[in-house]
């Protein structure tokens, strides 16, 4: 397999000296004529039953080819032969959900989860029905009816790791979902590691430009299948814009990936060592359950980091409001430095005793480091400590 970086700047462009292209065709159609009305019908009958192409695409929400070449690049990043693409990360996940209900009646998940996932599982409004475990209670938590086994890592917003191998081995025949957002292809492939399906929230790394909301699943082909009939019949659709916008930014993933995660090491010891700051919880510190694993199951300890103020919500609200480089607003993996308040904001759908014992502290700031000068970040985020500081003091 080529590496992340070339894969990254070829994948799903194969095609392209054969239909005489350099850059993706943006195909907008909502709909595509039928004049064979033999071909027409079982082209739509592949298309519903989950097939990835067909000589017609017939409709939009059937297939689309630009979403597809973005698909198939995701899918060589990931090191699959399928990846599906949603209209967002939530809605990639609740495909998944949705297929997984086809096989038992319940899933196993590890905290802590992106806030809304978090919800979605808790609240069932699927249907499905959520065990909450920890990674060490997985094998004995397994029973003919667990569908799935879901995990985040490095997970939302902690940092902390969970050991993918290990979780594949307790979870025996039953597939495991690893949220692999804060990670990208270019730092952690799961399915070498015995994952079934590898989620991301495109809206992210992936897109990284803050321009495109979208989600997808690298995964075999089985549950490909699956999960396009769920797309098909639920219509959780990317617009093709999206996939084009996406497709787009991959050449330059591991060069943004890289360069943040570098940013990051430098930051994370710079903010550690700061009187207002409390403790740094990254990968690259040390400082996160199962650090370990970075060298690893991970390529780097990546760009996200949270911290804790001295000064507890005062202190981390004085924070938000006092930056000027980093925007201060929720999601993360984009060119910009983005700083946001879990307990406040992402994390705010899930109940207090488990942002509690999850460590969502009233003076958690979650950090997202960006592309800029180093210095020119280190500048921005010591002046909002400063004044942090300061008002503290006052
Ligand atoms: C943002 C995010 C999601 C949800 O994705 P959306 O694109 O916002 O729907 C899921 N998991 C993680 C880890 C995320 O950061």
């Amino acid at each position: 397999m080529a590496h992340p970086e070339t894969l990254g700047v070829h994948a799903g462009r194969e095609a392209f000296s054969e239909l005489g292209v350099h850059a993706p065709p943006l195909d907008l159609s909502t709909t595509y004529p039928v004049r064979d009305l033999g071909d027409g019908t079982a082209s739509f009958d592949a298309l519903v039953g989950g097939a990835a192409t067909a000589a017609n695409p017939i409709y939009a929400r059937l297939h689309n080819p630009t979403v597809a070449r973005f698909e198939n690049a995701l899918a060589q990043l990931e090191g699959t032969t399928d990846a599906v693409a949603f209209g967002s990360g939530m809605a990639a996940m609740s495909a998944c959900l949705l297929a997984a209900g086809q096989r038992g009646q319940h899933v196993l998940a590890v905290r802590p989860l992106y806030g809304t996932t978090d919800h979605l599982l808790n609240s069932g409004l699927l249907g499905i029905r959520t065990r909450w475990v920890r990674p060490e209670e997985v094998a004995a938590a397994i029973d003919v009816d667990t569908a799935l086994v879901i995990i985040e890592t490095p997970a939302n917003p902690t940092l902390d790791l969970i050991d993918i191998a290990a979780v594949v081995k307790a979870a025996d025949a039953v597939p495991v979902l690893v949220d692999s957002t804060f990670a990208t292809p270019v730092l952690q492939q799961p399915v070498a590691l015995g994952a079934t399906l590898v989620l991301h929230s495109a809206t992210k790394f992936l897109g990284g430009h803050g321009d495109v909301i979208a989600g997808v699943v690298a995964c075999n082909a089985d549950w490909a299948v699956a999960l396009r009939q769920v797309r098909a019949a639920t219509g959780g659709l990317l617009h093709p814009l999206g996939a084009y916008m996406l497709h787009r930014g991959l050449p330059t993933l591991s060069l943004r990936v890289l360069k943040a995660q570098q940013n990051a090491q430098i930051l994370a010891e710079r903010l550690a060592a700061h009187a207002m700051v409390a403790k740094v919880s990254y990968p690259g510190l040390g400082t996160v359950t199962q650090a370990h694993l970075v060298g690893t199951q991970m390529r780097g300890p990546g760009s996200l980091m949270a911290f804790e103020m001295r000064g507890g919500h005062a202190a981390a609200a004085r924070v938000m409001a006092a930056v000027k480089l980093a925007t201060p607003a929720v999601s993360l993996g984009s060119v910009d430095t983005l700083i946001q308040h879990p307990a406040g904001l992402t994390h705010r759908v899930v109940d207090a005793a488990t942002q509690a014992q999850h460590g969502i502290t009233p003076g958690l700031l979650r950090l997202s480091v960006g592309i800029e000068h180093v210095e020119d970040v280190w500048d921005d985020l010591r002046q909002a400590l400063d004044a942090a500081r300061l008002s503290a003091a006052a």
